[in-house]
Formats: C-alpha cells, sequence, structure tokens
C-alpha cells in the first residue's frame, strides 16, 4: 500500500566540498525519504593548495547510494520506483583523467585552491584589456577561483596531463563531468558532459552563446577537444552502469548553487537566497537577463531546465570561506571538537569583546578579488579567550554577507526585503540571529533545508522522458519554517 501512495521518486547525489550526499524524494510531495551523508578529506599539500582524490568523491558517491538503498529497503520503501538521478556538485573544481584507463591523472584541484595567484597577477598586469574581454564573454573576473587556471596549472605542470592530451586520452571536467563519466559506465561508454551552469564557471564558457569559447580556450591555451559537452541542466545524460540503481537515467545536473536557488524555489526575477557551507554564496535571480556588476559580484548561468527551455542568469557574490573558518578552529586550533560546539563556546560570551576575524584564507573573493589578501585576528587584549574568538568567526560570516548584500542592492537597484537562506551552517541559530541583526532585514529558513539536492532533483524529475515532477511556477513556493527578525538598534548595527 505504501508503494503505491508514494508514488515515482527521485534521487540526488550532492557532492560537497566537506561531504558527499545522497538523497531520496518522493516526488508527489517534495518529501525527504531517506539519505546518507559521507565526509570526505581535503589535502593541503602546500601553503594555499587545496586538493581532494577523484576517485575517494566517486567511491564516496557509490557508498551513499547504496546505503541510502538499503535504508529505503528497511522503510518498505521499493527502489524501483526511482525514477530518476540528479547530480548537484562542488563548482569550478578541476579533474583531468585517461579515458582509456578511467584513472584521473592527479589529484582535483579544488575550487579553493591558490597554486595559481602568480599566474593570475601576471596576465592582469599584462593584459589589462583583457580583463574585459574575459569578463564580458564569461561574467566573471580573472581570479585563482575558476576551472581555465586549474586546468592551465595542470597543463603546464603534470607530465601525465601533458602527455594524455598529447595522445588524445585527456578528459577535462568540473565533478559533475568526472561523476557523469564513471557514473555512466567510464571506460565502457561513459558519458563526457557538463551542464551550463558548471560550465559558466570554467572561464572557458561564453555565457552569452552558451558554448565553449574558441578565443577564450585560446587566450588560455586550453585544447578544446578535452571539454566536455555543455547541455541543459534537465535532460537524460546516460543510465546508471552499476549498483543497485543500474538503468535508473540521470537526468539533472546543476553547479551546487544553482540547485539552491531552483531548490528554493527563486524562480522569479529579483528573488535571491545564500547558502552557508565551506563558503558563502549569496546568489540573486535576474530572469533571462544577463546582468553585470558595478560592485565585484559575477554573473553567472542560474540554470536552463531542458534543452528547450530558456536560460536563466543569475548575480552571485561569493565568499570564499565560511564553514570552513569552523573547520580551522577545529582542525587547526583544536579549540572546539565538532563544528557545532561553536554555537555554545559563542554563547558563553555573546560578544566578541572587540575581537576581529578576517578568514582571507584563499584571498578575498566578492567583492575585493584579491588573491594575495591573507587572515588576520586583530582587537586582541588579556582579556580575550577562545569564547570571544568563537564569536568573531561567527560575526565574520555575517559581516562578509553584509558585503555581498549591500553590493547585491547597488547592482538590482531594490533592496532585498528578507533573505532565504540554507547550507550546513544554517542550524546555528546564534549565527542566523547575528546575520538578521547585522543586515537589518529577516533571514528565513525553508522547512527542507536540503535545498540543494531538492533542486537538483525536481531537475532530474522534470526532464523530457521522465516527467515525474512539475515546475509549475504555482505549484511551487519555498515553505519557511524559522524566521529571525533582526533586534538591534541602527545605531549598534552601524557600529
Ligand atoms: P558544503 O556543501 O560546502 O560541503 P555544508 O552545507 O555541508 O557544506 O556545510 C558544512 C559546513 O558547515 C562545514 O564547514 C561546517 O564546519 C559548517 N557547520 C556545520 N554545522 C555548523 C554549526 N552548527 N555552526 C557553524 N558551522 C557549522
Amino acid at each position: 500500500a505504501e508503494k503505491s501512495v508514494l508514488g515515482p521518486l527521485v534521487g540526488a547525489i550532492d557532492q560537497g566540498t566537506s561531504s558527499t550526499r545522497f538523497l531520496v524524494f518522493n516526488s508527489k510531495t517534495a518529501e525527504l525519504l531517506s539519505h546518507h551523508q559521507v565526509e570526505i578529506k581535503q589535502e593541503f599539500p602546500r601553503e594555499g593548495w587545496v586538493e581532494q582524490d577523484p576517485k575517494e568523491i566517486l567511491q564516496s558517491v557509490y557508498e551513499c547510494i547504496e546505503k541510502t538503498c538499503e535504508k529505503l529497503g528497511r522503510l518498505s520503501i521499493d527502489i524501483a520506483n526511482i525514477k530518476a538521478i540528479g547530480v548537484s556538485n562542488q563548482r569550478e573544481t578541476t579533474v583531468v583523467w585517461d579515458k582509456l584507463t578511467g584513472e584521473p591523472l592527479y589529484n582535483a584541484v579544488v575550487w579553493l585552491d591558490l597554486r595559481t595567484q602568480s599566474t593570475v597577477e601576471t596576465l592582469r598586469k599584462r593584459t589589462p584589456g583583457n580583463n574585459n574581454f574575459v569578463k564580458s564573454k564569461t561574467g566573471l573576473p580573472l581570479s585563482t577561483y575558476f576551472s581555465a587556471m586549474k586546468l592551465r596549472w595542470l597543463l603546464d605542470n603534470v607530465r601525465k596531463v601533458q602527455k594524455a592530451v598529447e595522445e588524445n586520452r585527456a578528459l577535462f571536467g568540473t565533478i559533475d563531468s568526472w561523476l557523469i563519466w564513471s557514473l555512466t559506465g567510464g571506460v565502457n561508454g561513459g558519458v563526457h558532459c557538463t551542464d551550463v551552469t558548471n560550465a559558466s564557471r570554467t572561464m572557458l564558457f561564453n555565457i552569452h552563446s552558451l558554448a565553449w569559447d574558441k578565443e577564450l580556450c585560446e587566450f588560455f591555451e586550453i585544447p578544446m577537444e578535452i571539454l566536455p559537452d555543455a547541455r541543459s541542466s534537465s535532460e537524460i545524460y546516460g543510465l546508471m552502469k552499476a549498483g543497485s540503481l543500474e538503468g535508473v537515467p540521470i537526468s539533472g545536473c546543476l553547479g551546487d548553487q544553482s540547485a539552491a536557488l531552483v531548490g528554493q524555489m527563486c524562480f522569479r526575477d529579483g528573488q535571491a537566497k545564500n547558502t552557508y557551507g565551506t563558503g558563502c554564496f549569496l546568489l540573486c535571480n535576474t530572469g533571462r537577463k544577463c546582468v553585470f556588476s558595478e560592485h565585484g559580484l559575477l554573473t553567472t548561468v542560474a540554470y536552463k531546465l531542458g534543452r528547450d527551455k530558456p536560460v536563466y542568469y543569475a548575480l552571485e557574490g561569493s565568499v570564499a570561506i565560511a564553514g570552513a573558518v569552523i573547520q580551522w578552529l577545529k582542525d587547526n586550533l583544536g579549540i572546539i571538537k565538532c563544528s557545532e560546539e561553536i554555537e555554545q563556546l559563542a554563547k558563553e560570551v555573546g560578544t566578541s569583546c572587540g575581537c576581529y576575524l578576517v578568514p582571507a584564507f584563499s584571498g578575498l573573493y566578492a567583492p575585493y578579488w584579491e588573491p594575495s589578501a591573507r587572515g588576520i585576528i586583530c582587537g586582541l587584549t588579556q582579556f580575550t579567550n577562545k569564547c570571544h574568538i568563537a564569536f568573531a568567526a561567527l560575526e565574520a560570516v555575517c559581516f562578509q554577507t553584509r558585503e555581498i548584500l549591500d553590493a547585491m542592492n547597488r547592482d538590482c537597484g531594490i533592496p532585498l526585503s528578507h533573505l532565504q537562506v540554507d547550507g550546513g551552517m544554517t542550524s546555528n541559530k546564534i549565527l542566523m540571529q547575528l546575520q538578521a541583526d547585522i543586515l537589518s532585514i529577516p533571514v528565513v529558513k525553508p522547512s527542507m533545508p536540503e535545498t540543494t539536492a531538492l533542486g537538483v532533483a525536481m531537475a532530474a524529475g522534470a526532464a523530457e522522458g521522465v516527467g515525474v515532477w512539475s515546475l509549475e511556477p504555482e505549484d511551487l513556493s519555498a515553505v519557511t519554517t524559522e524566521r529571525f527578525e533582526p533586534q538591534i538598534n541602527a545605531e549598534n548595527r552601524q557600529h
């Protein structure tokens, strides 16, 4: 009986910087039925370098799928009801692999990685005019953040990558491409594709024509034959080739921040969300217009939900370090044992007592785009203790968000009336209240916090040939459960 009530189910792979998740939703109610999560390692082999193992990432996806299927079995839910799978992923992180062996030719170079800082500085100095040329085509400033720079580094420095390119065996991809190629068969007919949202973060993709750009590839000296097919975010790319979900179509693909925008139901011009994960990303839907920022924000592809559907754009304020500063307090300073503990420490003092923490570990992203910036802790006195530093870390996340919100309001002209939030850090109530106080607008959380997974499940379920999820705007709106109202006065806020 249970089975017939459920109707078609949709699975979502959410491959983030700190963990991988697989989640299964009921397409009729958007209810989350079961999920599994696995932490993944980040390696820091040198100062400023951040790498991950692409095979560990792939294994974590298989593990999450299998464990979730087992959990569904225990709930007496038949996994044959899973009709589609979507892939949402950390963006920009770059992998090059061998299409004949299926082996990655180097670790994944993670979006936060700074190894290309000197190349970026040289490019900026040598070719000031080219900043505009790159920005007008891609919506992005020259920065270590985007895949083109990381791919350039791999081509310049890794002999195995050079050799594979010469022998026509190399494939490039962001994490979505690596996963889809591997899950659809890998060396046995894996599909080498990406979607337009992920492609728009490579700095090789023309966001107006929605195609790889020959001039950009020449500028960065990237061989075009190693690039994946850039497809829409909602269409059948291929079928799962192994595991319990063998034969199920993979039919949705969205970069994590685009997926959260969809999962928060921000389909209209001017609707925005802020996701607090490893970094912090505020995206505002600008509709079918490509709006260029005057205040340090990025222009990016928001989504294109079907081959024949229109493309939507977003303005984005990206902050490199948000949750990562909490991880740093845990792993590098050892003042907390798990991320959740930060709330207890902060609560004990309720103030940073004049201590400020600027977590510019990977330079500063929006609105500064300054790769040479580095972190500081200042305002220390004999009185300062770890609780004040914990509080300052939470404030740092809020101050950074305030800066990008101010930039967004200036670019859009109409100030946001409230902030829709999601991501791992939003379970921290002190952080959410501080954020409302510092912004002076209400901060609202949806009832189902897994908006990234929900967004890509919707894209997968709505794909042509799957058709189990309706994306009619009248059926869709975010449900708020928690709302944090600003509580401090203007003077304190300004201070
Ligand atoms: P990602 O998608 O980037 O992997 P998540 O959305 O899963 O990130 O969020 C994980 C991040 O949130 C980690 O950096 C972790 O330190 C931080 N985090 C989790 N819980 C809390 C909490 N209660 N307070 C502050 N930070 C938290």
